[in-house]
């Protein structure tokens, strides 16, 4: 099996100078260990924090060792209670080809109903997984939006994205969604959303403030932040009073840190907003069991869908990963194997 390696640690955004495909030995397997062979790779942003030599809420890559990241698989061999060849399985053992596996891959048997349903596996990768679990989480939890809330989010287009948007409407919200470029503007529209703003055709709070104008709402109940900088800005700029931010990731700053200006941070007082941060890991499992039946009858129902963007083959998951930084992924990004 080959896995990808971090070779040095990037300062902006990496190029393929911070990558290395190798291979991995061929160990037999030992108990409590699994050998995989991956179907499909997950490339996340959150990735690119895992690429600096700073303290955060997942560990550090470390250099010159394999990299490791959600990914489907099929069990190909099996020392690990509970999981037999043929089995397919999330875990966390990613960014490489198959190989070795023990528990602290998380592996995790895809429930056999969900495919017996004609689930696509990867949809655990996307909706039934870390996306659609952030999105859920997000809107309905952290900013306890409800049905009649108006709700901005941005990366509209994105895995995230696109899933806060379609579960907005299910629960009867008006829906406004930031993306770049007419197409996925388009798209963001065709998932429900009462308006979307082309971040790249001006500034993002005129787009705002001109799809609240015409829809007839005052200002935004909800923001569901996936990018920091202007955007944040024009949700700052835009809120009513009470307003609930649940904030997400800041993808306009992953790779420079550069300074965010926010000129109307200072509504927050006269509006009362609340704003938190989370992190999916943390609630997750609180809520697992009520996230898969809700998601699953979304899904089933077809008011959730995704659109993926699929790159083929091991060889190509560092172009997939830093396409997330270009915007080259509509919906969610995705290797296939
Ligand atoms: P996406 O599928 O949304 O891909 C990233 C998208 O971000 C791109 O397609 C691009 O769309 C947009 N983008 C990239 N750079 C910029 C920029 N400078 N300004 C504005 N938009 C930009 O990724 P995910 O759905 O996986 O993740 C979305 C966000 O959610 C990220 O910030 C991620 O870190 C965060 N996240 C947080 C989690 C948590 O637990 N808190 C868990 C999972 C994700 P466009 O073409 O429209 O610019």
């Amino acid at each position: 099996a080959k896995a990808w390696h971090l070779t040095r640690r990037p300062s902006a955004l990496p190029t393929m100078e911070h990558f290395a495909l190798r291979d991995l030995p061929d160990d037999p397997l030992q108990e409590n260990q699994l050998r995989v062979r991956n179907l499909w790779l997950s490339v996340d942003p959150y990735m690119r924090g895992r690429m600096n030599d700073a303290k955060s809420y997942t560990a550090s890559f470390q250099i010159d060792q394999p990299m490791t990241g959600g990914a489907i698989g099929e069990v190909v061999e099996s020392r690990m209670e509970g999981f037999a060849p043929g089995d397919l399985i999330l875990h966390m053992g990613g960014w490489r080809d198959g190989g070795v596996i023990g528990l602290d891959m998380a592996p995790f048997k895809l429930p056999a109903e969900a495919l017996a349903a004609g689930m696509a596996p990867q949809t655990f990768l996307h909706n039934m997984g870390l996306t659609g679990g952030t999105a859920w989480i997000g809107l309905l939890r952290v900013a306890a939006a409800k049905a009649g809330d108006t709700v901005f989010v941005s990366a509209a287009a994105g895995a995230v994205g696109s899933a806060v948007v379609q579960i907005a409407k299910a629960r009867e919200m008006t829906v406004i969604g930031a993306a770049g470029g007419a197409e996925k503007c388009a798209w963001v529209r065709e998932l429900g959303a009462d308006a979307a703003v082309d971040y790249k055709a001006g500034p993002v709070l005129d787009g705002l403030s001109d799809a609240l104008r015409t829809l007839g709402k005052p200002g935004i109940d909800v923001y569901f932040d996936n990018v920091g900088g202007d955007h944040l800005d024009a949700a700052f700029a835009t809120a009513n009073d009470f307003a609930r931010f649940a904030i997400c990731g800041m993808i306009d700053v992953y790779n420079d840190g550069h300074p965010q200006e926010m000129k109307y941070l200072i509504r927050a007082i006269p509006a009362r907003i609340r704003m938190e941060g989370f992190i999916y890991t943390d609630q997750f499992f609180d809520c697992m069991e009520e996230f898969y039946a809700d998601m699953g009858n979304l899904i089933a129902s077809g008011a959730v869908t995704m659109r993926e963007t699929v790159r083929d083959g091991i060889e190509s998951a560092p172009e997939a990963f830093l396409g997330l930084f270009a915007g080259a992924n509509i919906g969610k990004m995705l290797v296939r194997l």
